[in-house]
């Protein structure tokens, strides 16, 4: 079964790799950026609550996030399977994450750390022409990751679950890393994608 955590700054990569490898198990590539950009679109009680943080590059308030993770997660599609991409982007997340998983006795198998220098992400991401993409916007959403979700890195290095990708080669061989990594199962977490602990 796999089960996976995307973990990497805004423009790493995360979900252009989580369709892939989600595509080939046959399980869903949950991204709350993408559910929250819908219900932005769809003018929803939730988008119209998430709207100003996502313009500002800000985090959405948990509350907003944590109901709607939990609910899809209890969907059936999920029970075979899942990447998650997105979330969970604070340690207080990671703890309600750990949390709602044991009650639904499932286990994550990795977390896959994408790893790309500040000055790569930037260019990346004035190139993508998101609407939350202008450089204010994108500057703020790196320094919030530095602050909030960078930490994620050693939580969950301390509980072996951390893998690293060098997000910055081409888009082929961090799918052939990703791929190998999902054949193997779950492991010790010492692979040929593993970064040194830096
Ligand atoms: P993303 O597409 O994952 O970069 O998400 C786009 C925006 O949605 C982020 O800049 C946040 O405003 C919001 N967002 C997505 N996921 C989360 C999360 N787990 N916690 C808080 N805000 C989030």
């Amino acid at each position: 079964m796999v089960r996976l955590i995307f973990l990497g700054p805004p423009g790493a990569g995360k979900g252009t790799q989580a369709q892939t490898v989600a595509k080939l198990h046959h399980i869903p590539h949950i991204s709350t950026g993408d559910i929250l950009r819908s219900a932005v679109a769809e003018k929803t009680e939730l988008g119209l609550k998430a709207q100003t943080y996502m313009e500002a590059g800000e985090l959405v308030p948990d509350q907003l996030i944590l109901d709607l993770v939990e609910a899809r997660l209890n969907q059936t599609d999920a029970r075979t399977g899942w990447i998650l991409d997105g979330f969970p982007r604070t340690v207080n997340q990671a703890i309600f994450l750990e949390s709602l998983l044991e009650r639904l006795q499932q286990a994550c198998n990795h977390v896959v750390n994408f790893e790309v220098p500040d000055e790569v992400l930037v260019s990346r991401l004035l190139g993508r022409g998101r609407t939350d993409d202008t450089e204010e916007v994108i500057r703020n959403r790196l320094e919030v990751y530095h602050q909030q979700t960078a930490p994620l890195i050693g939580f969950y290095q301390e509980r072996q679950q951390l893998v690293s990708v060098d997000g910055d080669q081409p888009i082929a061989s961090i799918n052939q890393q990703l791929n190998e990594l999902t054949q193997r199962g779950p492991g010790t977490g010492k692979t040929s994608t593993q970064a040194p602990n830096s």
